[in-house]
């Protein structure tokens, strides 16, 4: 069976249904988890979390991938309470985003390497990620998260990245997809052609667009050309810009012109709950409802929209049974 880490388990990549590929249930800067319990509420932040989730599954969503990695406030045991609750797929992420988001302990000058990222990654996806206080748990993550600089790709970055990929090498089919982000587009490209030149399988890199230029445009072209997914982020913003959101519909009409519906994806990049950081003004029902709606209105046909939202995370994120 073909199967997508969840945070209730394995369960057949047939069950995603429609899958917004990114969002966050909670945002910290790391160091998050030295605040007191009066700016981080575990309880409100459960209560707001199920109620966004609720409103997903009341639009037809059924599963959010939480593009957190390990260290923004990632919380998987209140995950898998919330996923058992709501009956929303949750599938959590390892890894991290840009180095000014990674803690000192897994700085390349501190004598880190990519075999020892290699392991820490794998762990998190082969036996199970950490939860707080250093406790292993066994929810496996379902997808690795990498970042890089404006500037280009930092040493610390780079033993991530090839971290990364060591580890999606060494298992074959059945290791996760690898989601790409990063400040410019320079640096993206730096990041997905050092992992395509170190052997990793184009539909296993997700290159991820939270810009709407026409740099990031033609970037995330030529990474489609070469036989990558790309997640659009940033879907419900055209609650507060309207003009970003004409720019989302049009690229998507564009992409599928060219012909790549079979690998585009999309994702709001909503933030629940901020410790001492914004929320965002949208949530991610947004992509079943209004964007939905507009895709529609586009000229979009179902069956397209179903590629999108349902087919393309479903092949993005499958693993076969090892
Ligand atoms: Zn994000």
């Amino acid at each position: 069976m073909e199967t997508v880490n969840t945070v209730c388990g394995p369960i057949s990549a047939d069950a995603l249904g429609l899958t917004s590929m990114h969002e966050h249930f909670i945002v910290g800067i790391p160091g998050w988890e030295h605040v007191s319990s009066k700016v981080y509420d575990q309880a409100e932040a459960f209560e707001r979390i199920k109620t966004s989730l609720a409103e997903f599954k009341n639009s037809g969503g059924r599963t959010v991938v939480d593009m957190s990695g390990i260290v923004l406030g990632r919380n998987v045991e209140m995950f898998k309470r919330l996923s058992e609750v709501t009956g929303v797929n949750i599938v959590v992420s390892t890894g991290f985003g840009e180095e000014r988001y990674v803690p000192g302990h897994f700085y390349h000058d501190r004598s880190r390497d990519t075999a020892y990222l290699k392991r820490v990654l794998g762990d998190e996806v082969h036996k199970g990620t950490v939860a707080a206080q250093m406790k292993v748990t066994s929810i496996k993550a379902g997808i690795v998260k990498v970042g890089a600089s404006a500037g280009g790709v930092t040493s610390t970055e780079r033993i991530i990245a090839l971290g990364a990929v060591g580890m999606s090498k060494e298992a074959g089919k059945g290791s996760p997809p690898v989601a790409l982000m990063a400040r410019s587009t320079g640096s993206l490209s730096q990041l997905a052609d050092l992992c395509l030149s170190e052997g990793m399988r184009p539909q296993q890199v997700i290159v991820e667009v939270d810009q709407y230029s026409d740099p990031w445009y033609d970037t995330a072209l030529g990474y489609l050309g070469k036989g990558c997914y790309v997640t659009l982020n940033k879907i419900g913003i055209g609650m507060i810009d309207a003009g970003i959101e004409t720019a989302q519909v049009q690229w998507i009409g564009k992409m599928i012109d060219r012909g790549y519906e079979d690998r585009v994806m999309l994702g709001c990049d909503s933030i629940v709950y901020g410790i001492e950081q914004a929320k965002t003004a949208w949530t991610f029902a947004y992509l079943c409802t209004n964007f939905r709606r507009k895709l529609k209105e586009a000229g979009l046909r179902d069956l397209v929209i179903d590629k999108l939202l349902c087919q393309n995370p479903r092949n993005a994120l499958l693993q076969a049974d090892a």
